[in-house]
């Protein structure tokens, strides 16, 4: 059995996620940050001595095991690509991909071990099991997916609002409607209302704090490392035996 912590590169360190990645993954015995990049290859204070490139120059990372990366979609190439010349595995929270990009994600897949989730919250994963058994319970309500998040979130619906979606359409064969909202400091919060005559179901998240998405991307991480090649299910992994 292999003992030696799992070597981790963070892109997108610089970003909301990417601080709360770096202030926690030191919590962890199983897995070590060797470096990070951030657009502007600037040094840290959350991870003071890790080594910070710039994302034009990610090919001089130094040799890990797997990257987390938490950025925008105009990065995403960047570090997808740098995975594949490395062949090594990917974990990515990145939300507002492309087709193309997911694509790409799946052929990275057919020779690493990838995950990509729009959510990495234990709440959401179970959240998307109860609504998938709800909205196959109530197949012909009105349904409707409304979420709220921070102004600065440039992807809207939000990812996790369109993994819920996806949790309406597999239990009633229909997609929902997306309601939308931006306001404050809001870290995350989705509802996903089913309404038939004279009543009304409501299964809701909220998120406060982001922390429980960078500790759900070590978790995923570390488990993801133990796999073989393929795309992984967040939901599946976290909530199956450790
Ligand atoms: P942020 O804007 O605070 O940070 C984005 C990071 O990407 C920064 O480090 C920035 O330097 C980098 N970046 C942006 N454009 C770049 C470019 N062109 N080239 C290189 N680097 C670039 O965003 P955030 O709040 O940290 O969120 C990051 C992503 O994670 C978003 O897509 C967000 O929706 C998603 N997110 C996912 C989850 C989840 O659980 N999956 C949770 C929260 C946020």
């Amino acid at each position: 059995m292999n003992l030696s912590p799992l070597r981790i590169f963070v892109h997108g360190a610089s970003g909301r996620m990417g601080r709360a990645l770096l202030r926690l993954a030191p919590e962890r015995s199983d897995l070590v940050l060797v470096a990070a990049a951030t657009r502007a290859g600037a040094p840290l204070p959350e991870a003071p001595g890790l080594p910070v490139l710039a994302t034009s120059a990610l090919d001089a990372a130094p040799v890990f095991d797997l990257a987390i990366d938490f950025s925008l979609p105009e990065a995403f190439d960047g570090i997808l690509g740098l995975c594949r010349r490395r062949g090594v595995g990917l974990v990515s929270g990145t939300t507002g991909l492309s087709e193309a990009q997911f694509e790409a994600f799946n052929a990275l897949s057919e020779r690493q071990a990838v995950l990509w989730s729009a959510n990495f919250s234990i709440g959401v994963a179970v959240l998307r099991a109860l609504v998938q058994r709800a909205a196959a319970a109530v197949p012909g309500w009105d349904a409707d997916v409304v979420e709220s998040h921070h102004v600065h979130k440039k992807d809207a619906p939000s990812g996790t609002a369109l993994l819920l979606g996806a949790a309406v359409e597999a239990g009633r064969g229909r997609a929902p409607h997306y309601a939308s909202l931006r306001a404050g400091d809001i870290v995350g919060e989705h509802l996903v209302q089913l309404t038939g005559p004279g009543e009304r179901l409501e299964l809701a998240h909220r998120a406060t704090s982001r922390d429980i998405f960078a500790r759900g991307a070590l978790e995923a991480a570390a488990r993801v490392a133990r796999l073989g090649p393929g795309r992984h299910d967040f939901g599946a992994l976290l909530l199956a035996e450790p």
